[in-house]
């Protein structure tokens, strides 16, 4: 089997990841993987945001340690990304940020639900208590369909990320999905196939198969990414998730390079 390229994965200067990116790309030679992609957590605006993520002013170390592992592996492809949180308003900074480094790629995500609630916080668990679980999906994949729509993102991360700790609406999701994975097709975007799912409550990969059936009725392309914390994480499960790519029916993922579109079978 010919495994994808594994974009998304992190550095330490986000705090809560280990390893360098020339030890992640040692793994990934070593489990065959002829391409990998960094996408960390991107700065905010205001570093007091929160703190997961590096600073502001950390961005240029950031892109000096992936070009390093670029150096030290070039038998490797390596882009550079990042993984951006979007939420609404915050489009000037991510433009910003685009413009400051010649990026392969940025991964949109939704990690926040209001402006201090990260749904997969493990530290603020106790939020879904005084919150309908539907409601919160709603909303969840309401700022996801913004992501897609606004156009500064060529993958969507983590399609199904509030289901991590098992909160699962009782009601039907596909309308929610429908309207994110039509913005998505439409803005060209790709969801990922992210295999941290498996390391989670939930012990799926993100998306469901659900969404991935009707993503592939819908046109819209695929990535892989490990979400490696660690460099053993990298490409980890991926013989999974291609297997569930697969038995949907896709049968290519997408390529990414300064921003451009290609497509690459397993
Ligand atoms: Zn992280
Ligand atoms: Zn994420």
């Amino acid at each position: 089997m010919v495994l994808p390229p594994d974009y998304h994965m992190h550095t330490p200067l986000c705090r809560h990841a280990t390893g360098e990116p020339v030890d992640y790309a040692r793994r990934a030679m070593e489990i065959g993987l002829a391409e990998i992609g960094f996408t960390d957590h991107s700065p905010m605006a205001r570093d007091d945001f929160d703190d997961w993520r590096m600073r502001s002013d950390q961005l240029d170390d950031y892109v000096e340690k992936v070009r390093r592992a670029q150096r030290e592996f070039p038998q490797l492809t390596i882009r550079l990304g990042l993984e951006v949180d979007y939420l609404p308003g915050h489009e000037d900074w991510i433009r910003d940020l685009a413009a400051r480094q010649s990026w392969d790629y940025f991964i949109g995500s939704v990690h926040y639900v209001s402006d201090d609630w990260a749904v997969d916080s493990p530290f603020q668990l106790a939020k879904w208590k005084n919150r309908d679980t539907f409601e919160v999906w709603s909303v969840y994949f309401d700022r996801l369909t913004m992501a897609a729509q606004s156009g500064l993102f060529e993958i969507i991360g983590h399609t199904d990320l509030p289901k991590k700790f098992g909160h699962r609406p009782t009601q039907d999701c596909q309308p929610l999905y429908g309207k994110f994975l039509d913005a998505a097709k439409q803005h060209g975007c790709a969801i990922e196939l992210n295999t941290a799912g498996l390391r989670r409550d939930c012990q799926e990969i993100y998306p469901s198969r659900e969404i991935l059936q009707l993503a592939l009725a819908k046109g819209v392309p695929i990535t892989f990414g490990s979400d490696a914390h660690a460099p053993e994480e990298v490409g980890l499960n991926f013989t999974e998730a291609v297997e569930l790519a697969r038995s949907v029916g896709y049968q290519d993922s997408l390529r990414l390079s300064s921003h451009q579109r290609t497509k690459v079978g397993f």
